[in-house]
């Protein structure tokens, strides 16, 4: 069902516009932008947004898009509304009604009562006050803390005016507690990815609903808040003392779009999508200071006629996945014409302190439903996806192809994981654009108040960046040689694909596999290849009769492989 729709979009583009394509020329894109792409922009754009608990609509989301806004201005963009019909370079911010207040926290504090000092203080924990939370009177305020161990416990034990505290997810419970009347939670659910035993003063930013009716707070622990804390619950009845202070108020939706148009199929794009929410440093300020630097560099090398846009290249900065959605959603023609979406998010990390690598993160293919070899879930997680859900596309050789090579020239490390969703990739996905992610897992810092700017790399910032621009550039003036490039890949790719993964059938079947299920595995992958190898049409005309031959015979010679494959696997004893 997907695939088709895909199909019929890619070739509406091709016949609106491929016919006019120019000639392909070779760029080495790697060797203009390595000298332009320091990570110097990325980082200090980085260390400027961290400073700030970014929401939509409050004073760091704002400050950031105007941020970017200046310094797209200064590259050479022209605001859309004062740009003549010749400014190849423009952007614009969209601003949209908000239908609840924005938020921002200014202090807090917890003190378990009849101790001298306070267990948290924003100063040293800013993520200790739950998004959403309202503030508690000036001076704060005295209440007994009421220990939950399960959902249960809210319908026999009185809370009233007292504080909850729970080792739960806030959701499972602040409904019921405001209900029973409660003034406000405690939590702590720190998950094992963030060590919290080593990581003692981490604290996991959470979030509680827009609040217009009710009047509710929350406090997330670190472990050793938290351990404190139960210590003295255990002794008996426990006061708590909580001053939190926090502003909300009416704002508007912010979001920044800068286009580099094409001169040739200027409807034909490569979006480039960053969140600019989320109160951390690689979470993700990284995104959006690499993906400026990449805005500033395209600019330069264009404004020096060092390169050129065939198509248009777009870059957004916004909330997350509603940003991106809202673009794909709001303009059918648009949408139409989006060719590539590629999201940045948490692009910068030094994973000497972070742990986990730089990943990126595929479009649906079949290690997303038979995840084994050297195929692995981040521990972010993912669902096991069927045959339904794939998205056979050439974007995710292609972009791993291209990182390995900065991997390779830098000595950094590229690896992948199967599709898990959850960034600014899954609104192109849902609406059948190839989209794929930039990201790194897993960091023991991860949404928590210790991602800071000691935590973000120059140097990581360099190499996505510059793997990324490269990427795009190449993908916006694709052609015949592209796509030949992209055939001969993938026909090579596919072939070692299916010797791992019928060396992995083998050892399976050992182990009491049944041979049929192994075969079924096999095939998909086949499939997978032959698909994602058609779809390289969609960037030269379809009476390009050289690169429909070279599909076929890539196309057999994957077909034998995986016959013969298939066919040992068949009669194995
Ligand atoms: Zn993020």
């Amino acid at each position: 069902m997907k695939r088709s729709i895909i199909l019929s979009i890619l070739c509406f583009s091709f016949l609106t516009g491929c016919s006019q394509h120019s000639e392909e020329i070779s760029v080495d894109y790697f060797s203009l932008i390595r000298p332009e792409f320091t990570g110097k922009i990325a980082y200090e754009t980085t260390d400027f947004v961290e400073d700030y608990w970014r929401v939509v609509g409050n004073t760091g989301f704002n400050k950031t898009i105007y941020l970017i806004a200046d310094s797209l201005q200064a590259a050479g963009y022209v605001l859309e509304e004062n740009a003549k019909a010749e400014d190849r370079l423009t952007y614009r911010i969209e601003k949209r009604a908000m239908d609840n207040q924005t938020w921002e926290p200014i202090s807090a504090s917890l003190q378990i009562a009849g101790t001298e000092k306070p267990l948290l203080l924003s100063e040293t924990n800013r993520n200790m006050t739950y998004l959403n939370s309202v503030s508690t009177p000036k001076e704060g305020i005295k209440a007994e803390l009421v220990w939950i161990k399960s959902v249960d416990d809210l319908n026999t034990i009185s809370v009233k005016g007292k504080v909850v505290f729970a080792e739960l997810k806030a959701r499972q419970i602040y409904k019921i507690a405001i209900e029973k009347g409660a003034i406000g939670i405690i939590t702590y659910d720190n998950p094992d990815y963030l060590q919290p035993e080593k990581n003692k003063t981490s604290i996991q930013f959470r979030s509680l609903p827009s609040q217009n009716d009710t009047n509710f707070w929350g406090i997330a622990l670190s472990y050793e808040a938290k351990e404190k804390l139960t210590a003295k619950l255990k002794k008996g009845s426990t006061e708590v003392m909580v001053n939190i202070q926090t502003k909300r108020y009416p704002s508007e939706e912010l979001t920044i779009i800068a286009n580099i148009k094409g001169s040739v199929l200027p409807d034909e794009r490569l979006v480039y999508s960053a969140h600019i929410q989320e109160p951390g440093a690689n979470d993700n300020a990284t995104g959006v200071g690499a993906q400026l630097e990449m805005a500033k560099t395209a600019a330069k090398l264009y404004s020096e006629s060092k390169i050129e846009f065939d198509r248009t290249m777009t870059f957004l900065w916004g909330d997350e996945i509603i940003s991106t959605r809202r673009y794909i959603e709001e303009d059918s023609k648009r949408a139409k014409g989006i060719k590539w979406g590629i999201s940045l998010d948490m692009v910068g990390e030094n994973t000497a302190i972070t742990g986990g690598t730089f990943l990126i993160e595929k479009m649906p293919d079949p290690s997303a439903i038979w995840t084994r070899g050297n195929d692995k879930h981040s521990e972010w997680g993912g669902d096991v996806l069927s045959i339904e859900d794939m998205k056979p596309h050439y974007l995710n050789d292609f972009i791993l192809s291209t990182f390995k090579k900065q991997g390779k020239h830098a000595n950094w490390v590229v690896e992948t994981n199967p599709f898990e969703g959850g960034s600014d990739h899954t609104p192109f996905l849902k609406a059948n654009i190839p989209g794929l992610l930039l990201w790194h897992f897993t960091d023991q810092f991860y949404h928590t108040d210790n991602d800071r700017i000691d935590k973000v790399s120059q140097e990581t910032l360099k190499n996505v960046g510059t793997a990324a621009l490269v990427s795009g550039l190449e993908l916006v003036n694709a052609g015949s040689n592209f796509a030949l490039n992209q055939i001969s890949d993938l026909e090579r790719r596919a072939i070692e694909r299916l010797e791992n993964e019928f060396q992995l059938s083998l050892k399976a079947i050992k182990t009491g596999e049944k041979i049929d299920d192994e075969i079924v595995i096999l095939r998909a992958w086949e499939d997978w290849y032959k698909k994602a190898i058609a779809t390289v049409k969609d960037v030269v005309p379809n009476t390009d009769n050289t690169v429909s031959s070279a599909i076929k015979k890539a196309h057999l010679n994957i077909s034998s492989k995986s016959n013969e494959f298939t066919k040992s696997l068949s009669e194995t004893k």
